[in-house]
């Protein structure tokens, strides 16, 4: 496995792969990698493609007040991983690298990005879509592997994929989680055991969510609110948002019906959990 630094790099190895006949995937990540970011690697390689990984930790889709100075790295313990995932190449740029004079130009993805994650993390997936497409073009994937743990960043990829003709597949793999049910997530190192253990809740609510919903729970306000109050009653995490959206495009819903997103976000201290449900044929 190779470790560039450079965007002349990757692309010379991309294109001498692509000049052998193989595709190419690309599967972005800020690192500190875990089981969630192997599985779409294993994805990736079922397809039979060269594998790329980014691992960058991009200023721009942080808040002034969030955790990019604190964000876990570790690219010794990535590069053992990935590896061992069968990643061929991982795409470790410095931030000169990406942005090497003051960035100008953006790519934002309209109203898909103001709600959810979006609301509460103003200018996140402006600096998500504007680093996604830099990495496209660096990388100039066949397909691209993105996480169903992060749904609203899926949904807007993909939008931007379709809106700016990039000659990129969306590929889309499920939430992985630990055995008791925490989805998996870099930023669970944050937590304290008692934080971690109060964490579960979020997987919880959503399972009971999705039996009122299986006995006949149609009111997206009933829903919504009876998590809330779950939420907050047994634990000490602090609601961010419960929203229940089409899971198609987003758009808001007050009954549910058709393909459906429970997604929500709760705080444990100064750190901030996601996680979600989609359910089917409602
Ligand atoms: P991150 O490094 O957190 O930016 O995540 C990189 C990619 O891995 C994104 O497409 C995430 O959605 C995906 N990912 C992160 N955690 C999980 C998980 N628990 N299950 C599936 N995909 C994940």
């Amino acid at each position: 496995m190779i470790i560039c630094k450079l965007i002349s790099e990757v692309r010379q190895i991309v294109k001498e792969q692509r000049a052998n006949g193989k595709s190419i995937a690309l599967v972005p990540t800020m690192g500190f990698l875990h089981q969630g970011h192997l599985t779409l690697v294993e994805e990736a390689k079922k397809s039979g493609a060269f594998v790329v990984m980014s691992i960058f930790v991009n200023p721009l889709q942080f808040g002034p007040n969030e955790d990019f100075a604190r964000y876990p790295r570790d690219l010794e313990r990535d590069a053992q991983k990935a590896a061992g995932a069968g990643v061929d190449v991982i795409f470790n740029p410095e931030v000169e690298e990406m942005y090497p004079t003051k960035n100008l130009t953006y790519v934002e993805v309209g109203e898909l990005g103001d709600s959810l994650c979006g609301a509460s993390r103003p200018g996140h997936f402006r600096g998500v879509t504007t680093v996604v497409s830099k990495l496209f073009h660096c990388v100039q994937p066949d397909q691209a592997y993105f996480g169903q743990k992060d749904y609203q960043q899926y949904l807007i990829v993909r939008q931007m994929v379709q809106d700016l003709n990039f000659p990129i597949e969306v590929i889309a793999v499920p939430i992985v989680r630990e055995e008791d049910g925490l989805a998996l997530s870099s930023r669970n190192v944050y937590l304290t055991p008692e934080q971690r253990k109060e964490a579960l809740v979020l997987q919880r609510s959503l399972t009971e969510a999705e039996e009122w919903v299986r006995q006949g729970e149609r009111s997206a306000q009933v829903i919504t609110e009876q998590i809330k109050a779950k939420i907050t009653s047994e634990t000490s995490g602090e609601v961010d948002y419960v929203e229940i959206r089409s899971a198609d495009d987003l758009s808001a819903l007050t009954i549910l019906q058709g393909r459906v997103l429970i997604a929500l976000a709760v705080r444990f201290g100064s750190t901030r959990l996601i996680d979600n449900k989609v359910l089917e044929g409602l």
